[in-house]
């Protein structure tokens, strides 16, 4: 399958995004797991405002993308997620979540609440 050209792009459509109770607890799972040094130097980089509290900008990746929520999996191959650098590939009809979210990343949910 086609890919989208995210490398180089900064985390650029990685803003607060709706996550569920179950991707919550991956992730909360996740950050767990993760040794004290990594999880710190994630923690505390320096993002723009609005960007996703879980974008690594020092490594221009997902600092959570094995548990990342189904909205970030999904986004730019269907209609409803296009991405603006390679709309052709949003082609699949039907985007919806199948739990309901309980939150927003970022907004509600913020490091604090995985201290
Ligand atoms: S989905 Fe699109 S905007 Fe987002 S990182 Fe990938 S190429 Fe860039
Ligand atoms: S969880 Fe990962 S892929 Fe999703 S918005 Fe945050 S940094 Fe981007």
């Amino acid at each position: 399958m086609e890919t989208l050209p995210c490398q180089g792009c900064r985390g650029l459509c990685c803003g607060p995004v709706p996550v569920t109770e179950q991707e919550l607890k991956q992730i909360r799972k996740k950050i767990k797991s993760m040794p004290a040094k990594q999880r710190l130097e994630l923690q505390h980089q320096d993002r723009f405002y609005g960007t996703c509290i879980f974008y690594d900008v020092n490594h221009d990746r997902c600092g959570i993308y094995s548990v990342r929520p189904r909205i970030c999996r999904d986004f730019g191959y269907y209609k409803k997620l296009v991405c603006f650098r390679k709309p052709e590939l949003a082609t699949r009809d039907h985007w919806s979540n199948t739990d309901k979210p309980v939150a927003i990343l970022s907004s509600d949910i913020t490091w604090r609440d995985f201290q």
